[in-house]
């Protein structure tokens, strides 16, 4: 439910993908708020006005501009739960609300260049490149709205709460009766009847039901759009002047609407993604980091997932999750070597390869090229078995590499782990 909860959720089916599928990996595009909110301004949703900025030294005429009495100051990261994040600096709070306008230079040059540690941010947190800089809003009642694409319901559903803000978490575990699914027909689209309810589930009352009713609805029609699979605005607000307002913005979109949303992904911030993990997608190599020391290269999800299992089992620790693929080429899997070499944490490399579309002879070919350009000194166990095997053996046994053969999966698992014990 949290944008939290929706990373994991992601994260999870992006493997779940992989295993049923096998084919491409998949990652999910997330903006920033201020991107986001841009975004939602083009759809004709309501949000406060606002400026970015890299420079504390470019606040004052920003906040001059703003022209109001009360401002926002907002840390932007990927990550939510910034309101009571702490920075690197000592500042507490990655979104300070004031009215000492003269202080707001001073402020962000705490944040900026620093790192934001929030629940949902590494242990390090991460490091902020920009300031929202807003128009502060009175709020008289917070709730949250979300549009998730859902599985179970083979279409999008609009989550409701009239008790949003920044412990929407506590409430979707301690009064689950409070968070409200509402299901759209995605032929029949967002109707009257079906924003009324939102608002009503809400809490909004008299004029701010219609209010709220055409935010639900020109969300939804952003939601489609713009091919995402995920809207969560949180907190969703009354302001005590009858608005109602997106305070915040967190929107996730469909990788496989890259080629219709060019300019919404040419947005892509990626400096907070694992370097290992954009470095995998530019080969086309389905790879999630992990924090163990044993680096697996495996074809297939499933094995994939075993490898792990197996590795754990023998008390060891991955390093990640890679899937080579069915169709793989011998570049490929000397980049995957590479990724998986370049990570210092990598103590040993366990490769498990199971041939069936996948060639031996060319995975044994990719390990021999990238081995020795890279001077490969770690502990290699590998386990090939399938198709082409007897060649890929012989090329492995000609390479000079000195590998650790095993029969089986198990041996294998035993053998990498024993290599650095
Ligand atoms: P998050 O902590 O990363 O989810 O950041 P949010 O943008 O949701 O801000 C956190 C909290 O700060 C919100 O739930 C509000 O309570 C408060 N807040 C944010 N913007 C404003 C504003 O304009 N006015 C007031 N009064 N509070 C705000
Ligand atoms: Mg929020």
């Amino acid at each position: 439910m949290s944008s939290m909860i929706g990373r994991l959720f992601c994260k999870h089916q992006q493997v779940l993908r992989q295993a049923t599928t096998c084919i491409v990996p998949v990652r999910h595009l997330n903006l920033h708020e201020y991107q986001s909110k841009a975004l939602m301004a083009d759809h004709g949703i309501d949000v406060q006005k606002f400026y970015v900025t890299n420079s504390s030294s470019e606040v004052d005429p920003l906040v001059k501009k703003l022209n109001c009495e009360e401002i926002v100051i907002k840390a932007q990261i990927l990550a939510g739960g910034r309101g009571k994040g702490e920075f690197t600096s000592g500042l507490t709070g990655g979104v300070q609300v004031t009215k000492r306008l003269d202080t707001a230079s001073d402020v962000v040059s705490k944040m900026i260049g620093y790192n934001l540690k929030t629940k949902q941010t590494p242990a390090d947190g991460v490091t902020v490149n920009k300031v929202m800089l807003a128009e502060a809003l009175d709020i008289s009642r917070e709730t949250y709205l979300a549009i998730l694409m859902d599985r179970a319901y083979d279409g999008p559903v609009i989550i409701a709460s009239p008790e949003g803000g920044v412990d929407i978490e506590e409430v979707a575990e301690k009064a689950p009766e409070k968070v409200f699914k509402i299901p759209v027909d995605i032929y029949e689209g967002i109707t009257d009847e079906i924003a009324q309810k939102v608002a009503e589930c809400l809490e909004f009352k008299g004029s701010l039901v219609q209010a709220a009713a055409d935010q639900v609805k020109a969300l939804y029609q952003m939601f489609c759009a713009v091919d995402a699979t995920q809207v969560e605005i949180n907190p969703f607000v009354e302001t005590p002047d009858g608005r109602v307002v997106c305070i915040d913005a967190k929107i996730g979109f469909d990788d496989n609407a890259k080629f219709r949303q060019q300019k919404i992904f040419d947005q892509e911030d990626d400096s907070e993604s694992d370097p290992r993990e954009i470095q995998a997608t530019k080969y086309n190599l389905s790879y999630i980091g992990m924090d163990g020391n044993i680096g697996c290269m495996v074809n297939g999800a499933g094995l994939a997932m075993a490898t792990m299992d197996i590795i754990k089992l023998n008390k060891g620790s991955p390093a990640n999750f890679l899937d080579v693929g069915g169709g793989v080429t011998e570049k490929q899997v000397f980049h995957a070597f590479k990724i998986l070499t370049e990570d210092s944490n990598v103590k040993a490399i366990l490769v498990n390869i199971f041939g069936g579309i996948v060639n031996c002879a060319t995975i044994a070919r990719g390990i021999t090229s990238a081995g020795k350009e890279i001077k490969l000194t770690l502990p290699l166990v590998v386990r090939l078995e399938g198709t082409n095997v007897d060649e890929a053996r012989k090329i492995l046994s000609n390479s000079e590499l000195d590998i650790i053969a095993a029969d089986d999966l198990g041996e294998a698992a035993q053998k990498a782990v024993a290599s650095i014990s």
